[in-house]
């Protein structure tokens, strides 16, 4: 008997898991707002200001096994509260563990319902900037491209937080020869995403293009007003989480090594999921493509096998990937911007460098993690090993005629 799936989200692991469900021929019903018409996300920070195509809209029909709900999520019931409510319950003899319900009032009954629901950035008051926005979602990101082309002249473009995405766009702004200064709180920027040889080397490079620092910016107040023609704000992001009978998680859904909740046949993916167990467990959400994407293709097939129990944990290996103007920066695997015992290396120029990351300090730890600057092959290589059966030892990764891109052969 065909499952009632609800998937709550149509961003990358919403439509992954409803794309790759109903080429199972599993039918499921798609909520969002925005469902047929969403897009990937990196490009919207990476091409503010180069002309170039600034969205990937992903492409899913809806049809015979894809409906979609273009309305919002606003809470979920349980069976057993659903039941008590007297508003839902199983209406054609498939099983019901709970209902959404949506901003409509109209709900839809589910066996498993994915949460997919991904996050919503912060969006801080700048009293210089009464414009002041994020990049985060399609709608900001063309509100900001329309006024670069209006505008017709270089701009001075002001950023407050100095995450990936803040470094994304003022990079993107200087490299299109427009002026940007960034506003962080401590004293270098990707002080929480990145190693300090890696982000000092970014620092270093972001500089000697013509980025500007403002540090130890400890509150919007202190940005002058009249400087900037352009103010985006990237000040981080939280999940976007709807009740569950009532009651919704401070940070994020917690969920297992299989991404399930607490809650029968509740699911959660991508960026609105934290997990806490098994080897990739964070105290955050992962928040990067390439794990909503396969948390989605996991729970797609777990789903539709109906052996939830006997699945083997999700367990690809996350990496993410960050190009700031001409630098491109990768980390894959489990990294620490508190690392003080990684072994870097070098590509023959000095230029391109690895840092290897180890769960612990002896010769024969193991690799954990990498982070790669400017050299794409050996970001290939570094996830080939990660995901492999032959992970290095520190005392390998040490011997400088260790071929580490041989090894990722093996
Ligand atoms: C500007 C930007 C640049 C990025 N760059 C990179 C990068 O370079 N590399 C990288 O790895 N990652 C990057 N990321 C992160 C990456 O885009 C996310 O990790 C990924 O999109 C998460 O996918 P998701 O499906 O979990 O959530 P999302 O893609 O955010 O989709 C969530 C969807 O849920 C919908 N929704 C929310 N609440 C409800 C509700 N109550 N009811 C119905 N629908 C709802 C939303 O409308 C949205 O469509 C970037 C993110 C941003 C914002």
């Amino acid at each position: 008997m065909a499952k009632r799936i609800v998937i709550i989200g149509a961003g990358l692991a919403g439509t992954t898991a409803a794309r790759e469900l109903s080429e199972r021929g599993q039918a499921v019903t798609l909520v969002d707002p925005a469902a047929g018409e969403t897009s990937e996300r990196p490009p919207l920070s990476k091409h503010l200001f180069d002309g170039s195509r600034y969205h990937l809209p992903f492409h899913l029909e809806s049809g015979e096994l894809v409906s979609f709900v273009r309305d919002r999520a606003t809470e979920i019931t349980l069976a057993e509260a659903a039941a008590q409510s007297q508003q839902a319950g199983p209406t054609d003899g498939t099983p019901v563990t709970g209902t959404v319900h949506l901003a409509s009032g109209e709900t839809l009954d589910f066996a498993h319902c994915i949460l997919a629901t991904g996050m919503e950035a912060h969006r801080p008051d700048i009293p210089g900037y009464p414009d002041a926005l994020p990049v985060y979602n399609l709608a900001e990101a063309k509100w900001i491209r329309e006024f670069v082309a209006e505008s017709g002249a270089p701009l001075n473009v002001g950023v407050l937080g100095s995450g990936y995405l803040g470094m994304e766009v003022a990079t993107s702004a200087v490299a299109a020869g427009h002026e940007a200064t960034v506003y962080l709180r401590g004293d270098e920027p990707l002080r929480k995403q990145l190693s300090a040889p890696v982000r000092k080397a970014l620092f270093e490079k972001h500089k000697e293009a013509g980025v500007k620092f403002v540090a130890h910016t400890s509150s919007p107040d202190e940005i002058p007003a009249d400087i900037h023609n352009l103010f985006v704000t990237s000040v981080g992001a939280r999940p976007a989480l709807i009740p569950i009978d009532g009651l919704r998680p401070a940070e994020a859904w917690e969920v297992n090594e299989k991404l399930a909740t607490s809650h029968p046949g509740v699911w959660a993916a991508g960026d609105c999921a934290q997990i806490t167990d098994g080897i990739f467990a964070l105290d955050h959400p992962w928040a990067c493509e390439p794990v909503a994407e396969s948390h989605g293709k996991y729970l797609a097939e777990l789903l539709s096998t109906g052996e939830a129990g006997n699945a083997e944990p999700w367990s690809d290996i996350p990496w993410h990937w960050s190009f700031q103007g001409p630098e491109k920066v990768f980390t894959a695997g489990l990294t620490s911007a508190d690392a003080t015992e990684a072994i870097i290396r070098h590509d023959p120029s000095g230029k391109k460098f690895q840092v290897f990351h180890f769960d612990g300090s002896s010769p024969d730890a193991r690799l954990v993690g990498v982070e790669t600057l400017n050299w794409p092959p050996m970001q290939a290589a570094a996830r080939r090993v990660l995901a492999g059966n032959n992970i290095p030892t520190r005392a390998q990764i040490d011997d400088p005629d260790f071929d580490f891109k041989a090894h990722s052969r093996l």
